[in-house]
């Protein structure tokens, strides 16, 4: 668990989350420089080999501007989603261009809340992060505005931001404030302390939001950001919030040590909880004792070590790992439906490809999607 904003910083996977303030005037202008600056942050983290995936907000303050519309666009959700559709593609090509400029490679995705409740859609971007960020991309994320209805929306990219550092197994989450973290009162009050962590996020620290503090044109104040730290810490991945309002904020947060830290105290063991606890398995796979060696020290569970299929699951259901003496090994999500499985079980990678008629994937349960029991 990372003691310090600088260790968390450095974590080999990690998302930030940046808010329209940081990112858009009020008059709706984008803050350039600061911009600029953030991207020089970037570039310095990617230089030292960590993997960044950006959760970028601004899309309706931006679009907003462009359209005219009065609340910032967001006078009604009509309002908000047109904002955003005019506004994403601004912020698109901003963030392109400005990472771009240190020849770093943009990849945009806009999520909605059911892609990433629904369990076959939060494998396919799962995979589609994990291809992009192998190719050294820098995923920018923001949910899609235009399309999640009020009922189905994240509403703040605090939240998403939490979710998304789960779909991308990332080991740490660092949003970017207008304030320097979590302060025991007031942060504006002479005598409020700021919080350096929280060990765990209790009714009291909930109540530790001040109505009114945050941003005025995103939607996220310290309530959402501790909604974030409550989803990150159940999945077991720390969380910062830092100040933003810097130029090159992460390098300051870094050298000042200034933030909040939430510490995620059930580690990989809330992960086993997510992926195994509540869900009864649709299905078993019985594997080799290859396969089962090799599960036990890490591997996938690829389509060559399976000798037998049991029960009807689709691709995402939870299935349960057993060896040839029926011990149950481990459980995971199937990457393919029980039918597919049964096509292709025992058969390499090339057969799979001849018999399939299109690119197999990497395995048919994921050592990333799996816990041994
Ligand atoms: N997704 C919204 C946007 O791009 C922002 C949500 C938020 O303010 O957190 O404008």
């Amino acid at each position: 668990m990372p003691k310090t904003i600088s260790d968390l910083l450095n974590a080999p996977r990690l998302v930030v989350k940046v808010g329209s303030s940081l990112l858009v005037d009020p008059t709706g202008a984008v803050r350039t420089r600061w911009l600029a600056r953030f991207a020089e942050d970037i570039r310095d983290l990617k230089r030292k080999g960590q993997d960044i995936v950006i959760v970028s907000s601004g899309a309706i303050a931006l679009g907003a501007a462009r359209l005219h519309l009065d609340k910032g666009g967001r006078g009604s959700l009509a309002d908000a989603q047109a904002a955003a559709s005019v506004g994403q593609i601004g912020l698109a090509s901003l963030w392109s261009e400005m990472l771009g400029a240190h020849g770093l490679v943009a990849a945009q995705l806009l999520v909605t809340l059911s892609d990433l409740e629904d369990r076959r859609r939060y494998l396919n971007a799962a995979a589609t992060l994990a291809r992009l960020l192998d190719a050294d991309a820098i995923p920018v994320i923001n949910e899609n505005d235009s399309i999640a209805t009020e009922e189905i929306r994240f509403g703040d990219n605090d939240r998403l931001a939490a979710r998304v550092a789960q779909v991308a197994q990332a080991q740490a989450v660092a949003l970017l404030s207008d304030v320097d973290g979590l302060y025991d009162g007031d942060p504006r009050a002479e005598n409020s302390r700021l919080i350096p962590l929280v060990e765990r996020v209790t009714p009291e620290i909930m109540e530790m939001a001040v109505p009114g503090i945050g941003s005025g044109i995103g939607s996220g104040g310290m309530a959402s950001k501790l909604e974030a730290a409550q989803i990150a810490d159940r999945a077991g991945i720390p969380l910062a919030i830092i100040n933003g309002t810097h130029e090159a904020p992460l390098s300051r947060a870094a050298s000042d040590a200034r933030g909040t830290i939430f510490a995620a105290q059930r580690g990989a063991r809330a992960r086993q909880v997510w992926l195994g606890g509540r869900l009864a398995p649709a299905g078993t796979l019985i594997v080799d004792a290859g396969c089962a060696t090799a599960l036990a020290d890490g591997a996938s569970v690829l389509a060559a070590g399976i000798t037998g299929i049991e029960g009807e699951f689709r691709r995402g259901d939870l299935v349960v790992i057993v060896d040839a003496n029926g011990r149950r090994m481990a459980q995971g999500l199937a990457e393919y439906g029980a039918q597919e499985c049964r096509t292709i079980m025992g058969l390499s990678q090339a057969q799979q490809a001849a018999r399939l008629g299109y690119a197999p994937r990497a395995a048919v349960v994921h050592r990333d999607h799996m816990v041994l029991l």
